[in-house]
């Protein structure tokens, strides 16, 4: 069998970060070409440095070889270009790896890089923890601890781009990670938006999706941002009172109200929707579950995404049968909804957010 490798950092990575600078990821452009001219310097050198960052994926201003060497050492003294730490790598035989990302004050968050033929994926997090609560679900187990910053967020996508050979690039984002993307929303907005500039990452918004619980006021939010992002609604239940127990955010907003927001995004941005459903065994996997979906999703224009649960160590859900995922699969076909089933690609390395963190918590107190 072949088994995930575990690597841990090496220790020439560790460096703990000078709080009197600042982390250069959580500028603008537009905030750095200010920077750079108050200093005395032209504008175009902050093309330049974004290039080195987000291109050439230089970790150092020192290796910005084309910038003078006062102003390289002018914004070394300023400030970091990296503040967190890989903690530990995890590499899956099917091409997945996945980063624990340690921050400046210590918390931890998870990362996932997913090859799959000429796609490059990467699946990132938008907060430490989560407050969302839902019940399966191993990111908020213990609540949320902070919002991650835009630079915080970025950093994810750029040491998994570190990851890729130098003529591969990264293609398509999830905001799937641990965390609510839409509770952090001007963060993830702020970092989406370097990651789609040319300058920056250059991903189209076509080929980023953020992944939401359902909270309608963001999602009116993000709509009226009016950048084509993919939107993902994790619906997981067909009626509220199954909803209300699996995602308890919904007790307070209601399954009308989060299919309306959706369907008010997809009238402005003419994105297709995704829903994701995770199949719990005995919870919501059921023939009347299924055709409750089929009519609540046979008029839309969507794409629901089923992923059988990832098991959980401490939580009481498992993994439907394989009959069951069959005969939940085909009602949905025959009742015209657009489904596909995940793969569960990258389980074996814990790839479901939260599992890494929590089982490497387990891990260090057992031995200590
Ligand atoms: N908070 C956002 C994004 C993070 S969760 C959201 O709810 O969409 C990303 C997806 O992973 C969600 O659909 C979530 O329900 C699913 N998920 C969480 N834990 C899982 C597990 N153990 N197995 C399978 N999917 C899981």
């Amino acid at each position: 069998m072949n088994l995930p490798t575990i690597q841990k950092a090496v220790s020439s990575e560790t460096q703990t970060s000078d709080p009197q600078k600042q982390h250069l990821l959580n500028l603008s452009g537009e905030d750095l070409t200010n920077w750079l001219v108050s200093k005395g310097h032209p504008k175009f050198r902050s093309g330049q440095i974004l290039h080195w960052v987000f291109q050439r994926r230089v970790h150092a201003f020192s290796e910005m070889s084309d910038l003078p060497k006062s102003l390289r050492e002018e914004l070394e003294e300023h400030f970091h270009i990296y503040v967190t730490q890989s903690e530990a790598t995890v590499t899956s035989p099917d091409g997945t790896d996945k980063l624990l990302v340690r921050l400046p004050d210590g918390g931890e968050v998870e990362c996932v890089l997913l090859r799959d033929g000429n796609r490059r994926s990467i699946c990132v997090s938008s907060q430490v923890g989560c407050a969302m609560g839902c019940v399966f679900c191993a990111s908020g187990l213990d609540g949320v601890d902070r919002n991650l910053t835009q630079g915080e967020i970025l950093e994810q996508m750029l040491l998994l781009q570190d990851r890729l050979p130098e003529q591969e690039r990264l293609s398509h984002i999830v905001m799937m990670g641990m965390g609510e993307p839409l509770a952090n929303l001007d963060r993830v907005l702020a970092a989406l938006s370097v990651a789609k500039d040319p300058k920056g990452l250059g991903i189209s918004p076509r080929r980023i999706t953020i992944s939401t619980v359902g909270l309608p006021p963001a999602i009116d939010r993000l709509r009226e941002s009016s950048i084509p992002y993919n939107l993902a609604v994790s619906l997981h239940a067909p009626n509220d009172t199954l909803r209300s127990q699996l995602v308890p955010v919904n007790r307070k907003i209601g399954i009308n109200a989060v299919l309306d927001a959706a369907d008010r995004y997809f009238e402005s941005s003419g994105r297709r929707l995704t829903f994701e459903y995770v199949l719990l065994g005995g919870v919501n996997d059921s023939d009347d579950e299924a055709r409750e979906l089929v009519h609540l999703l046979r008029k839309r224009n969507v794409l629901l995404n089923v992923i059988p649960y990832n098991p959980v160590q401490g939580l009481p859900y498992i993994t439907p049968t394989k009959k069951s995922i069959a005969d939940f699969r085909q009602i949905l076909e025959r009742g015209g909804v657009n489904v596909q089933f995940r793969q569960r690609k990258g389980s074996e390395i814990d790839a479901a957010c939260g599992q890494l963190r929590r089982n490497r918590g387990k891990q260090s107190s057992s031995s200590q």
